[in-house]
C-alpha cells in the first residue's frame, strides 16, 4: 500500500464502503464478532470469522476495508478476517480475555 494519509484513507473507505456487502447487515456482524470473543476453541473462532469472510469475499469494498482497519487500529470482523488493533490476526485466532462458563442444559 502506498503512503496515505489517515484522512485520506478514513474518506476514500467511507465513500467505498457506502456499497459494502455488510451493510445493513449490523445485527448479524455483531453477532459473528461476539461469536468469535465467545470462541473458547480454534474451531469455533474460525467458524465466526468464515461466516463473516463469505460477506466479504466479493464485497467492492473489500480492498478500501482492508486499507482502513490497520491506520484506523480496528479491533473486531473486516475484510474477511479479524483484526486486534489494527493487526490481522490468523483465522484460529482466539481473542483475549474471560471466557463465558459453558453450562450443562
Ligand atoms: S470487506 Fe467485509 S467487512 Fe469490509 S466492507 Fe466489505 S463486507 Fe464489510
Amino acid at each position: 500500500m502506498r503512503p496515505m494519509s489517515r484522512v485520506v484513507l478514513a474518506r476514500q473507505a467511507s465513500w467505498q464502503l457506502a456499497d459494502a456487502n455488510c451493510a445493513g447487515a449490523a445485527g448479524q456482524w455483531a453477532q459473528w464478532e461476539a461469536e468469535h470473543h465467545r470462541a473458547s476453541t480454534s474451531l469455533q473462532a474460525a467458524a465466526a470469522v468464515r461466516a463473516a469472510a463469505a460477506l466479504c469475499r466479493d464485497c467492492p469494498a473489500l480492498a478500501a476495508c482492508a486499507d482502513w482497519a490497520e491506520p484506523e487500529q480496528y479491533t473486531g470482523l473486516a475484510a474477511g478476517t479479524m483484526y486486534e488493533n489494527g493487526r490481522r490476526r490468523p483465522e484460529g485466532w482466539l481473542a483475549p480475555g474471560p471466557k463465558p462458563a459453558v453450562t450443562a442444559n
